[in-house]
């Protein structure tokens, strides 16, 4: 058995969309062809952005498309406690401060000053928990698997916010935890998340976890122009095979993995067969080239 284990982490704003699918599949591709596992996080930490019955509809559609999951699904809601233990071990070390400061307060900088690292400006406040980014944090470089070497500053990132003054934990504290509780030794997912890797990675530093290795996909661009997002009501995939068929073709279309014309209808486990036995990532790095040069993070 593999080493590799993968995962698929939606957040359930909405329904996955044809964007969603592409990272979906290019993960569990990923998974498949290293002969590893393939996991599933449902990343419901900021509930009033996730209707009820959103994520029950992205395990149906996942199912749909063919793209089963190994274990059992981990919800980031139930995931409190351990959240709560990685930022009482960074406080212990004092790699984290609370802090009072509204964004108000400091915009006419790019990353918060760190006003509050020795002591909170305004006790009586409600407050934040911030990461230390000068204490001793090295730069930030990793070799991302298609996007190449990324190498970021301590001060260019400032002190990113672990847990946000209403309470609720932060994505960056959030992902780090839980890609490190699940053995995730491989995260690939989509371009827009390429600048969230460096606090993650400076996270996984921080609290002593092994660091995944990241391959960052080529952003999938509609046919206006514009980014395929929820934001942008690309619309919500369909569940119906007949539908779903020529979608799952589209998407190992969009991954430049050139799919023989005729799978278009094959049946998802027979397109998935194929495209695990074929899949190969230098098809994507022409297409990652040409984003990084022209939208570089
Ligand atoms: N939950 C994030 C999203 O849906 C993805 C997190 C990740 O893959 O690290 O955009």
């Amino acid at each position: 058995m593999s080493d590799y284990r993968g995962r698929f982490a939606p957040t359930p704003s909405g329904p996955l969309h044809f964007g969603s699918l592409v990272a979906a599949l290019a993960s569990f591709l990923d998974a498949r062809r290293a002969g590893g596992e393939w996991r599933l996080r449902i990343e419901d930490i900021d509930p009033p952005r996730c209707p009820a019955g959103a994520a029950d509809t992205i395990l149906r559609q996942l199912e749909a498309f063919g793209l089963h999951w190994d274990g059992p699904v981990i919800w980031q809601h139930d995931r409190h406690d351990a959240y709560q233990a990685a930022l009482e071990q960074l406080i212990a070390r004092d790699l984290a401060y609370p802090c009072s400061c509204s964004r108000k307060q400091w915009r006419e900088y790019s990353v918060y000053p760190g006003w509050c690292r020795n002591g909170v400006s305004e006790p009586a406040k409600p407050v934040a928990w911030r990461l230390r980014s000068d204490l001793g944090l090295r730069p930030v470089v990793w070799q991302d698997r298609l996007f190449g070497q990324q190498r970021f500053d301590p001060a260019e990132l400032g002190d990113v916010v672990l847990k946000r003054k209403d309470g609720l934990w932060a994505y960056q504290l959030a992902v780090v935890v839980d890609d490190a509780d699940q053995d995730i030794s491989d995260v690939v997912r989509g371009f827009d998340l390429l600048d969230n890797t460096p606090w993650q990675r400076q996270l996984q530093h921080a609290l002593g976890v092994p660091e995944p290795s990241y391959l960052h996909l080529p952003l999938i661009i509609g046919e206006d122009g514009q980014k395929l997002s929820k934001q942008n009501l690309a619309p919500a995939l369909p569940e119906q095979d007949d539908a779903v068929r020529p979608l799952l073709h589209a998407a190992l279309t969009a991954l430049d993995q050139t799919p023989p014309q005729e799978l278009a209808t094959a049946p998802v486990d027979e397109q998935l067969r194929w495209a695990v036995a074929h899949w190969k990532i230098d098809r994507l790095h022409a297409e990652a080239h040409r984003q990084a040069s022209t939208d570089a993070p």
